[in-house]
């Protein structure tokens, strides 16, 4: 594992658009726990971007967790290129477990991706739930726009720089 003194960490966090010291580097590479189902959903997409998969194996729930590996996930993710992602909603609740009230988060978001010179949108409402304390990924739901998209060249990208595709992630995705 990296340390956040390393020389080849991104400065601009894919996620969240903050320095990446500032929200998730210190949860890849040194122990910091995400405050709220958003930032954990953020820091396990900024994971995805950046390939630090033992991550994302780690921020699974455990009963999850017990079916994945980490080189699963990397396989997954092979041909991925992601683009963007926009959170759309997020909501905090409690469960009963054990007679007992846990906290679960809710976290509505589209991820933008191209695989294959096809552009996807994954439209998901996640599910969060604390294990120790911690915030851990239970599942999710697809959504409505959940599948893949036209994008025309002069069209704003879907990655949020309000550029146009053809000027930003087209190249990315030819
Ligand atoms: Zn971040
Ligand atoms: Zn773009």
């Amino acid at each position: 594992m990296t340390t956040l003194s390393s020389h080849d960490l991104p400065i601009e966090c894919p996620a969240c658009a903050l320095p990446y010291r500032q929200c998730c580097g210190p949860l890849h590479h040194e122990n910091a726990q995400p405050i709220s189902p958003e930032a954990l959903m953020r820091s396990r997409y900024a994971a995805y971007v950046l390939g630090y998969y033992p991550y994302i194996l780690e921020t699974y729930a455990s009963t999850s967790r017990q079916q994945l590996s980490v080189s699963d996930l990397s396989k997954s993710a092979t041909n991925t290129r992601w683009l963007g992602l926009t959170v759309l909603d997020t909501q905090l609740s409690s469960t009963n477990q054990n007679n007992a009230q846990s906290p679960q988060g809710e976290v509505e978001f589209k991820v933008y991706y191209a695989e294959n010179k096809r552009v996807y949108c994954l439209h998901e409402r996640s599910v969060f739930v604390q294990e120790s304390g911690y915030w851990r990924y239970l599942n999710g739901t697809m959504g409505s726009a959940n599948g893949e998209i036209q994008l025309k060249r002069n069209e704003r990208c879907v990655c949020g720089s309000n550029k146009k595709y053809k000027q930003c992630c087209l190249p990315k995705v030819a």
